[in-house]
C-alpha cells in the first residue's frame, strides 16, 4: 500500500484526469496491474462524449489493420506505431466483445459499431471493467490545478480539485481537447501542461462542418453527393517540399473522397469534415476554396467525349440531361452556372469552349468557404501537446518524469471512421502498461 509522502493530502499511486475514452480504459488497466488508482472526472457521468459519439451509436474503431489506422492520422500517424502495437483495432474489438459488447462492421464504410447500435453499451462496458478493477472513480470533481510536488525529490504531483488536494506518484492526463465543450472538454489540460513546460500546438476545431457565404451552396440544402473527391485549394501555396510531404500538387492542401452534404450553413458530411482541419488551420479561410470532383470515377477526357457524343447524337436534346444518371439536376445546374453555360443549352448549340468549361466545373466545382462551425460542432480538436515531447513507446512526457498523456489532448486528429477512439484507447492502454 502506498504511503503519502506529505501529511494531510490524500496520496495515490496514480491519478488519471478525465473519464473519457482514454481515461476510463487506462484507469481500469492501471488498477488491474496493481496500482492504487484514482480517476477524476468533472462531469456527473463518465464517458459523456462516448454517449453522443457516432450519432449515439459510437463508432468504436475501423475495420483495418494498424497501417490503416496510422494512415488516417497523416504525419502524426508515426506516433501511433507503439500504441497500436500495444492495442490494435482487432484487440480493441476483442476487448469489448470480452466485456459483452458484440460489434459489427458497417457495410461500405468499414466503421465498427456495437451490434446494439447503442453508445451507452460501450460506456457501460468500460465502467463495468473499471469497477471490477478496483480503481476509484470520483465524479463531479473537476481538477483545477496540477503541479509537480516540490516538497520531496520524488514526490510526484499535487492535484487540486474542486473538493480537495491530492498527491500522486504518477499522473496521466486524459482530459481531451476543446471541442464540444458542453461535454466537459474545455481544454483544461493544455494550461497545466504548458505550465509544466510542454509546447501546446495551437488547438483548432477539426472534423467540423464548413460554412459558406455563397447563396447557391445554401440553395442546395439537403442534397447529398454520396461519392465525391473534395480538395482544399490554397491558390497561393507554392512550397514544393510541403507538397511532396503531402503527396499532392502544391496548391492542394488535402483531398478526401467520401460523401458531401449541402446544408443551410454550407457543407457537412464525411468529406467536408475530413478536410476541415486544413480550413481551420489558416487565419483567413476565405483565401481558400474547395474543388469538388463530382465524378471521381470518370476521367476528364472520358467526360468530354461523353458530352461530345451526347451533343452529336441528338442536337435538339438539352445537354444537361447527360448528368442525370450521376447526380440531382440541381447539382448539374450549379455546374452549368459555374461553367457559364445556360442550363437549357441544346447539343447542337454547345460550343467548343463550353464543353471543356463544363468538364472543368464537373471535375472541380469551386466552392468558396468562409470558415467552420467552430468547437461547438467539431468532433475533435487538432493541435495539442507536441508529440516530439512525448515518448511514443511509453506515453511518458520527455520533459516531466512520471507524467503521462493519452488521447485527444495530444497533437493528433484522425479522419471520421472510428480512428479517433482507436487512438485514444491505444495510447491509454500503452500509458497504463508503462506507468
Ligand atoms: C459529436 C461527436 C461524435 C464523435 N463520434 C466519434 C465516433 O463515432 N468515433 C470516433 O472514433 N470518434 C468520435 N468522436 C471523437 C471522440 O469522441 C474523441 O476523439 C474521444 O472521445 C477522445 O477521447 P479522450 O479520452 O481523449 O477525451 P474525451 O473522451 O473527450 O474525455 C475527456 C474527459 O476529460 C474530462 N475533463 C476535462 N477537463 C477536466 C478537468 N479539469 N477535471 C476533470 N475532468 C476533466 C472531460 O469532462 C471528459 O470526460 C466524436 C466526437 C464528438 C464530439
Amino acid at each position: 500500500m502506498s504511503q503519502s509522502p506529505t501529511t494531510n493530502d490524500e496520496y495515490w499511486d496514480v491519478i488519471v484526469v478525465g473519464a473519457g475514452a482514454a481515461g476510463l480504459l487506462a484507469a481500469a488497466r492501471l488498477a488491474e496491474l496493481g496500482k492504487r488508482t484514482l480517476l477524476l472526472e468533472k462531469n456527473r457521468k463518465p464517458g459523456v462524449k462516448i454517449l453522443i459519439s457516432g450519432g449515439t451509436r459510437c463508432n468504436l474503431t475501423h475495420d483495418c489493420d494498424e497501417r490503416g489506422i496510422i494512415a488516417a492520422f497523416g504525419s502524426a500517424g508515426r506516433f501511433l506505431h507503439s500504441p497500436l502495437a500495444a492495442l490494435g483495432p482487432r484487440e480493441l474489438v476483442a476487448l469489448f466483445e470480452a466485456e459483452g459488447v458484440k460489434t459489427y462492421v458497417e457495410h461500405g464504410t468499414g466503421k465498427i459499431f456495437p451490434l446494439s447500435d447503442r453508445a451507452v453499451d460501450v460506456v457501460d462496458a468500460l465502467v463495468r471493467r473499471l469497477k471490477r478493477s478496483g480503481a476509484t472513480l470520483a465524479l463531479d470533481e473537476a481538477v483545477t490545478d496540477v503541479a509537480r510536488d516540490t516538497t520531496d525529490d520524488d514526490a510526484g504531483f499535487r492535484i487540486i480539485t474542486s473538493r480537495r488536494t491530492l498527491t500522486c506518484e504518477k499522473l496521466l492526463i486524459a482530459s481531451g481537447g476543446k471541442s464540444y465543450p458542453g461535454c466537459g472538454t474545455t481544454g483544461d489540460g493544455y494550461r497545466w501542461l504548458a505550465e509544466m513546460g510542454h509546447t501546446i500546438r495551437p488547438p483548432r476545431p477539426a472534423l467540423v462542418p464548413l460554412t459558406s457565404d455563397e447563396a447557391w451552396v445554401r440553395d442546395l440544402t439537403g442534397i447529398a453527393l454520396p461519392d465525391v473527391l473534395v480538395r482544399v485549394i490554397d491558390p497561393l501555396a507554392t512550397d514544393p517540399r510541403a507538397a511532396r510531404r503531402r503527396g499532392l500538387p502544391p496548391t492542394v492542401m488535402i483531398e478526401r473522397r467520401s460523401a458531401l452534404l449541402f446544408t443551410h450553413f454550407g457543407l457537412s458530411g464525411p468529406a467536408a469534415l475530413d478536410v476541415s482541419r486544413e480550413v481551420t488551420k489558416v487565419t483567413n479561410p476565405r483565401a481558400l476554396h474547395l474543388a469538388v470532383d463530382c465524378l471521381p470515377d470518370v476521367a476528364a477526357a472520358a467526360l468530354d467525349e461523353r458530352l461530345q457524343q451526347a451533343a452529336t447524337a441528338d442536337g435538339r436534346r438539352q445537354i444537361i440531361g447527360t448528368f442525370d444518371e450521376f447526380f440531382p439536376r440541381r447539382i448539374a445546374e450549379a455546374i452549368f452556372r459555374q461553367a457559364g453555360v445556360p442550363a437549357d443549352r441544346r447539343g447542337a448549340e454547345l460550343s467548343k469552349t463550353e464543353r471543356p468549361a463544363l468538364v472543368q466545373a464537373a471535375k472541380g466545382l469551386e466552392i468558396r468557404v468562409s470558415g467552420s462551425r467552430g468547437y461547438a460542432k467539431a468532433e475533435v480538436t487538432a493541435g495539442g501537446v507536441a508529440l516530439d515531447e512525448v515518448d511514443s513507446r511509453t506515453m511518458e512526457s520527455k520533459l516531466v518524469p512520471n507524467l503521462y498523456l493519452a488521447g485527444e489532448v495530444l497533437d493528433f486528429d484522425g479522419y471520421i471512421g472510428g480512428f479517433n477512439f482507436q487512438a485514444a484507447f491505444s495510447t491509454a492502454w500503452l500509458a497504463a502498461a508503462s506507468m
